[in-house]
């Protein structure tokens, strides 16, 4: 840390990982090796294998055994609960470290990263008490002779496939969930955001999970994430990312073991601001919404739907907003929107921007990118006279750029806010409950806010409708997705015969 500028300092050389099996780390030995630069200073932070599809199998082999001699799911749910319990303590001990590389490999600001891990360590211990109380069901009114149970069996061998924009967050909004069912893992995180993802199997070794449950296989998506889609020995899938491979991931399954899938995809979600709204409040919610991690966030609020009695006023208030946000150095703790995570990422938002200014939206303010000497980073921007057709109003941008689209009903808002093929989430701001609870129920999304904006915590479930995916995580719902259910007939005394 240098303590002058409460800036942390950049690593003096990159860190290695290996990759993991069974309870232990794999050193890279003669594999190729994908070097990570931090997108906020361009310099060389973190080295990891580039795995093969025999490492592939190996981690395979390793969940399924571990699978299938009941060394997990046989304990009872108290001993699974305590060493859920024992990783979020050790999250906790581990946490500067684990905030520390998240920011390096993803540009994240540091102060950022340190909430997201604690809300990582909170997912553990949340779902410690879901290992002990998921349970099935009884029938007692099948008649005398019959009594039904339903109970919950573990799916299997679960992959997982992450992508690069909350490395550590996604993967405990899934971990502990998968755990306490009972299931066995083989993860595999985005290339260019691998190494919390290895932390964390460490970590879970270190706090008494049996080897051969969590496994960790790095590589590209192309290869050991193709591989891992099609593998005949992986049970289900969860999937986030894009729809683009989400839809690759559907055709993989149907193509090898039917494997059940969760997906959690894309969002163009709306920011629906009501003239009746605390104004002040919804300026700081909406800014908050698609600058929080550059926009690169499938929840972004990045489609400004607002009445339009209080439009301009509205885009004066965010435009405030935005001059005032702190862009910069993700080690810095006083930056609040850092680095664009990736090459391509960047090229992507400025195309649109682009493409904005192409098809006749008026650029507000921001749609730079911005000169720190090194790394990359992009100016919150704010598109105004955006029509539903345009590019930047219909597709997902993954970075901060806030198309605002104003309405004159509610039934209008309703309108522009369902014209999208994503459901992923939505927000409402105005103080008439009736008009929030209408919008609530009528807009389609899998997570809605009303007068707030990506909040979240370990009870309730994320996921979404229409083209933003398959399934919920997190909560007990997020469990119950890594069971299948089981129906049990029990004859009470004597059947009554077939043949007399
Ligand atoms: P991506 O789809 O390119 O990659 C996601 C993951 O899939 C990475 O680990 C990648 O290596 C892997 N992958 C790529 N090609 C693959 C293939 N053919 N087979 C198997 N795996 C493959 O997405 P990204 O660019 O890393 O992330 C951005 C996208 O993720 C955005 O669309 C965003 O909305 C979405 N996302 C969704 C959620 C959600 O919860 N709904 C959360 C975060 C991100």
């Amino acid at each position: 840390m240098d303590k002058s500028s409460n800036r942390l300092s950049l690593p003096a050389s990159p860190r290695e990982f290996g990759f993991y099996v069974n309870g232990a780390c794999i050193p890279i030995g003669s594999r190729e090796v994908f070097s990570r630069n931090s997108p906020g200073h361009d310099v060389p932070v973190t080295r990891i294998p580039k795995c093969t599809t025999d490492d592939l199998d190996m981690a395979v082999d390793a969940a399924r055994a571990a699978f299938d001699d009941r060394r997990w799911s046989g304990l009872n749910g108290q001993a699974r609960a305590a060493v859920l319990l024992r990783t979020g303590a050790l999250i906790r001990e581990r946490s500067e470290e684990i905030a520390y590389f998240e920011t390096l490999e993803n540009g994240k600001p540091i102060s950022q990263a340190r909430a997201e891990v604690a809300g990582c360590a909170d997912m553990f211990e949340y779902a410690s008490g879901l290992a002990r109380s998921l349970h099935g069901d009884s029938f007692n009114n099948l008649g005398d002779g019959m009594f039904g149970l339903v109970t919950r069996e573990p799916v299997g061998v679960v992959g997982i496939i992450t992508p690069w924009n909350f490395p550590f967050l996604i993967l405990c909004e899934r971990v502990p969930y998968i755990l306490a069912s009972g299931c066995t893992i083989v993860a595999k995180p985005s290339e260019v955001t691998s190494a919390t993802t290895l932390i964390l199997a460490q970590i879970l070794t270190e706090a008494g999970l049996p080897d051969g449950c969590m496994n960790v296989v790095t590589g590209s998506g192309s290869t050991i994430g193709q591989a891992l889609i099609e593998h005949p020995h992986v049970d289900m899938l969860s999937f986030t990312g894009s729809t683009a491979v989400g839809r690759r991931v559907v055709e993989a399954a149907g193509r090898t073991n039917f494997k059940k899938l969760g997906l959690e995809l894309g969002g163009k979600n709306p920011q629906i601001v009501f003239a009746d709204a605390d104004l002040e409040d919804a300026a700081d919610g909406v800014a908050f919404g698609i600058g929080f991690n550059t926009g690169q966030c499938c929840v972004s609020g990045s489609r400004l739907v607002v009445e339009r009695s209080v439009a301009d006023a509205f885009a004066q208030k965010i435009q405030d907003k935005f001059a005032r946000v702190v862009v910069g150095d993700p080690l810095n703790e006083a930056t609040q929107i850092g680095a664009i995570t990736t090459d391509a990422q960047n090229r992507t938002i400025m195309s649109y921007i682009e493409k904005g200014k192409a098809e006749g939206a008026k650029l507000i303010c921001g749609g730079e990118q911005m000169d720190f000497g090194r790394g990359q980073y992009i100016s919150p921007t704010l598109f105004g006279d955006v029509t539903s057709e345009m590019a930047i109003a219909r597709e997902e941008i993954f970075g901060p750029v806030l198309a605002i689209m104003p309405f004159d009903s509610v039934e209008e808002a309703i309108m522009i806010a369902n014209d999208t093929e994503y459901g992923l989430a939505a927000s409402v701001w105005t103080k008439n409950i009736d008009k929030a609870l209408m919008v609530t129920r009528r807009v389609q999304a899998g997570r809605f806010w009303i007068n707030t904006t990506l909040s979240g915590g370990p009870e309730l479930p994320l996921g979404g409708f229409r083209q933003s995916g398959w399934g919920r995580e997190a909560g007990m719902y997020g469990v119950e997705e890594y069971t299948q259910i089981k129906s049990v007939h029990i004859e009470i005394g004597k059947r009554t015969p077939w043949i007399a």
